[in-house]
């Protein structure tokens, strides 16, 4: 195939979603291809993101329904929650699934090194812990990202807390755990903890969480935290944590805005933060932008002629469908004889608070901007089951429409299942359908979703 001065065609770095991909495919169309995982098979979303926390949010959701059973005839008697019984559990599925993604490659004829690999030059990379040098004609960079949190400097005391890493190891669930942030990370866990009955804060230095979001998506998660028990502390940060010797909440906090806190576990849910530190990019002559991110072009190729970068170390969309994307374009494209890219125009993507969020395209304040005159179709409604189970929790849907040709340029939903329903929704709105087209499509009845083609009155 290519240049046989190189023992590989191909050296992925990282063993996550979009290297994974990346190598089997490119193996696939006949490249001579390695990979190196630091860590373990299968990156940020098999083992400590994406997978794992789907399972807590299972586990907390579980808790919600055996108390909704009731109201529907079951006599269900609620016990206690064996944190330490489900984490086992959780851990024997991200095992099994690691090791799939070991097989995957090696069956496809991946050399796969289970160590850390450093640039040495454009060409070459070494290889930490056997001290092996490899060297390749093209080289894909698929490191991932990791939490990012302030220095102990900006933060007295950040040591205590932990990330959304440190959750999966959790021995025992905390009693009372505040979590900085108002991001994906911070909502999803916040419901999470919230719901196996944990005492939970959330501390937001804006005044609504889910900053980017359209608003009214915003102003639905924030209300439901609330509703769900969190206590949601806003225009405020840490200013520091303290280790006390209070045996049942041993952290201290102090926020900006003069509050104290107590809790046995803080968490930082601040940001993530592409993980290149020590990769030896500077050997290699790869640009590095204002957030650490590599810069690709829409090829994903970096600045250098033979470097390729996928996935959330190219902060392009920070999410495992799209790295799996951007890497399968990256081999088609170099070894199957196919170039493409991958259009991140109109993901769809859901946060899985409790309900969830399913949102694709535009927010109304972007669809303002880009296209000045649109309308809004927005409807809030109890669902059917609650009519039941006695819940109070309404669903919240908005389809927004550009005004010149009726064609539907953003979807939001706040509702059980919203992940399941943006992902249809997703296909009709990348095919440009027009709020006409919607409206002649026949409901699902009775279903949640149905509304979503019965929305009639503008906002
Ligand atoms: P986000 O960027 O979504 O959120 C970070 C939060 O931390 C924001 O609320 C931000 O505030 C706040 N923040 C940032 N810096 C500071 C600071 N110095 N002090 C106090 N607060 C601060 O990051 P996450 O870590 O939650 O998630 C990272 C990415 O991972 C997401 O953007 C998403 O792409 C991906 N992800 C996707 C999931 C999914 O698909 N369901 C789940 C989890 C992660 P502000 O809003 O004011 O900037």
């Amino acid at each position: 195939m290519a240049d046989h001065s190189y023992d590989y065609d191909l050296f992925v770095i990282g063993g996550g979603s979009g290297g994974v991909r990346a190598a089997r495919i490119a193996a696939g169309h006949g490249a001579k291809v390695a990979l190196a995982e630091e860590y373990r098979m299968g990156g940020t979303c098999v083992i400590r993101g994406c997978v794992p926390k789907k399972f807590m949010v299972y586990a907390s959701d579980y808790g919600h329904k055996l108390k909704e059973a009731q109201k529907f005839g079951w006599d269900v008697k609620i016990g206690e929650f064996d944190f330490p019984g489900f984490m086992a559990n959780l851990h024997a599925e991200v095992d099994r699934l690691s090791g799939l993604y070991m097989s995957g490659q090696v069956n496809a004829g991946v050399d796969v090194f289970e160590e850390r690999a450093e640039f040495v030059d454009a060409h070459t990379l070494k290889l930490v812990t056997s001290g092996k040098t490899i060297t390749a004609d093209k080289i894909l960079i698929a490191v991932g990202g990791s939490p990012w949190r302030p220095s102990k400097d900006e933060l007295p005391g950040v040591e205590h807390a932990i990330t959304s890493d440190g959750v999966f190891q959790l021995k025992a669930l905390p009693k009372h755990i505040v979590i900085a942030g108002g991001g994906y990370i911070a909502c999803e866990f916040a419901h999470v903890f919230a719901g196996l009955g944990v005492e939970t804060c959330l501390v937001y230095r804006g005044d609504t969480v889910l900053n980017g979001f359209d608003m009214d998506v915003r102003t639905e998660v924030h209300e439901g935290l609330k509703e769900a028990g969190v206590r949601v502390i806003t225009n405020t940060v840490f200013e520091s944590i303290e280790k006390t010797d209070n045996a049942e909440q041993p952290l201290h906090i102090k926020l900006t805005n003069d509050m104290e806190l107590d809790a046995d576990v803080v968490m930082m849910a601040v940001g993530r933060s592409p993980h290149i530190n020590g990769l030896g990019l500077e050997a290699a002559g790869v640009t590095v932008g204002d957030r650490h991110e590599i810069v690709v072009d829409n090829y994903s190729k970096t600045n250098v002629e033979n470097i390729w970068a996928v996935g959330d170390v190219t902060r392009r969309a920070e999410l495992t469908p799209v790295a799996i994307r951007e890497g399968h374009a990256f081999a088609d494209t170099e070894f199957g004889g196919n170039s493409r890219t991958f259009d991140h125009d109109k993901i769809a993507t859901a946060v899985f608070t409790q309900p969830e969020v399913g949102t694709v395209g535009l927010a109304e304040h972007e669809a303002r901007k880009k296209y000045g005159a649109v309308d809004i179709y927005k409807t809030k409604f109890r669902p059917m089951k609650n009519m039941l189970n006695g819940k109070s929790e309404r669903v919240f849907m908005k389809v927004i429409v550009r005004q010149e040709d009726q064609v539907v340029v953003g979807a939001h939903i706040v509702s059980p299942d919203a992940g399941e329903m943006i992902q249809m929704l997703g296909i009709a709105i990348k095919m440009g359908a027009t709020k006409q087209q919607f409206d002649e499509t026949c409901a699902v009845h009775p279903t949640i979703a149905e509304e979503i083609v019965t929305l009639k009155t503008k906002s």
